[in-house]
């Protein structure tokens, strides 16, 4: 049950208010990087007719010079946060009064013209609220004010967020909704206290999958390592200011996600996204331990493919296994798959009966022999040849085995065909 923000696909633009044209050049330019659209405002006047033209929804955030010719002292940060546009502040005053004064304004951050490195913090920002919006973040919290509190500071940053009262309603949300990256969760509730909810949710989320922060409150330092102890990532005591709140929410997120790349990096073909063999292995051995009673693997090449690199090039043969990449997915993405290497491909499914995978392969078979491949202007088709097995004696590489000597004799025999071994 995923969330789908029907607006989020609109957010492309970013409202720049800047008077200065040579900052308002390197914001532009910032922003045309990050992917996104600069719309360009030189004061409060022509930004409230941009807005008076155009819906708010279209914005993703915006960035606003503190001192504007119509606007000295901040007037335009509140024009757009009362537009509900995430707020960006950007000003060349670094005095303590000023930034006080941003800071208990609703804006996203804080950015003072220093230095260049601010203009590389501004574009990981840019991208970081664009992906935020996919991002859920569970908000656990008996007290409601406390969680709506929260919940307004985290959707400033575009997060989607999801309200519990207590621990066992908060692990029903993150049974149903599976983007849910961190958990912020309170330790004093009825029903389940955070503590015990964190414990029970180690159960199924490892720390690498899913954040979580205490909160505690002031002073007790031996509850924020009982935090720790059942699992949380992190803590943050009560009572905290804004700035320190997102510098410890991005980190968390930012784990998960660092986590979540290398596991597909190690785990991923890069060229086709599938599973390689390594991974392909891991898991198939992981099944095989629940002893299954019926197995079958199949060994998939492509015929004659070095025709295809010779007639029409390399990155031809390279879409062309793309293509037959997603033809293995569309058929098979419920069962184990992998490029295996090259221009083979692998298949394994347990609990199935042989006469059932026979005939689903057959029809894969089928699929690629029809399907016209249509790239850089060259237009064909090709075909496969499969080697099955349905041998499992408590030993996969032998079953692998079987496969390719099966895939040998289809070869053989004319390719375009399925061999099997009974
Ligand atoms: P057969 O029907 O007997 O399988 O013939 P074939 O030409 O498909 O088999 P062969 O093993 O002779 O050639 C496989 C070719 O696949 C050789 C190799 O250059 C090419 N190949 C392997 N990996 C890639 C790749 O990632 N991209 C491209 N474009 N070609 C690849
Ligand atoms: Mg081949
Ligand atoms: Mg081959």
């Amino acid at each position: 049950m995923e969330d789908i923000n029907h607006t989020e696909h609109m957010q492309h633009k970013v409202l720049v208010i800047e008077d200065s044209p040579t900052s308002m050049k390197v914001l532009s330019h910032l922003v045309s990087k990050a992917g996104l659209e600069p719309v360009a405002a030189a004061n409060l006047t022509q930004a409230k007719h941009i807005f008076a033209s155009s819906s708010p929804e279209e914005y993703l955030c915006s960035l606003v010079d503190y001192n504007l010719p119509d606007a000295p002292d901040g007037e335009a940060i509140d024009f757009s946060i009362q537009s509900f546009i995430p707020t960006v502040v950007i000003t060349g005053r670094l005095d303590e009064r000023t930034r006080d004064k941003v800071l208990s304004k609703d804006v996203v951050d804080y950015i003072p013209k220093e230095n260049a490195q601010v203009y590389d913090y501004l574009s990981r920002l840019l991208s970081r609220l664009e992906k935020n919006k996919s991002i859920g973040i569970l908000v656990v919290d008996d007290s409601r004010l406390s969680r709506s509190m929260v919940t307004s500071l985290l959707r400033r940053h575009n997060f989607i967020t999801y309200e519990a009262a207590d621990g066992e309603e908060g692990l029903t949300m993150l049974r149903q909704h599976s983007n849910i990256k961190l958990v912020i969760t309170d330790e004093n509730m009825p029903n389940m206290t955070g503590i015990e909810m964190v414990a029970e949710l180690r159960n199924t989320f490892s720390k690498e999958d899913l954040s979580v922060i205490g909160v505690s409150g002031k002073g007790s330092s031996a509850l924020s390592a009982r935090f720790i102890k059942s699992g949380a990532n992190d803590y943050i005591a009560k009572p905290y200011c804004h700035e320190e709140f997102f510098c410890r929410v991005i980190q968390n997120i930012e784990h998960v996600e660092n986590i979540d790349a290398i596991r597909r990096a190690a785990n991923v073909d890069y060229l086709t996204g599938l599973p390689n063999r390594r991974h392909f292995f891991n898991r198939v051995n992981a099944n095989l331990k629940m002893a299954p009673k019926m197995v079958t693997m199949a060994l998939i090449d492509i015929d004659f493919f070095k025709e295809i690199n010779d007639n029409y090039g390399h990155d031809v043969g390279d879409h062309a296994l793309k293509e037959v990449a997603s033809l293995i997915s569309k058929h098979f993405s419920q069962y184990y798959i992998s490029r295996f290497g090259g221009e083979e491909f692998s298949v394994f499914i347990s609990g199935v009966d042989p006469k059932t995978t026979y005939s689903w392969l057959d029809s894969f078979r089928n699929d690629v022999a029809e399907h016209v491949i249509n790239y850089n202007g060259h237009s064909f088709k090709c075909t496969v040849s499969i080697g099955m097995s349905q041998q499992y004696n408590g030993n996969i590489e032998q079953t692998i085995k079987f496969a390719d000597q099966h895939l040998y004799k289809a070869k053989q025999s004319g390719r375009n065909q399925i061999a099997v071994s009974a």
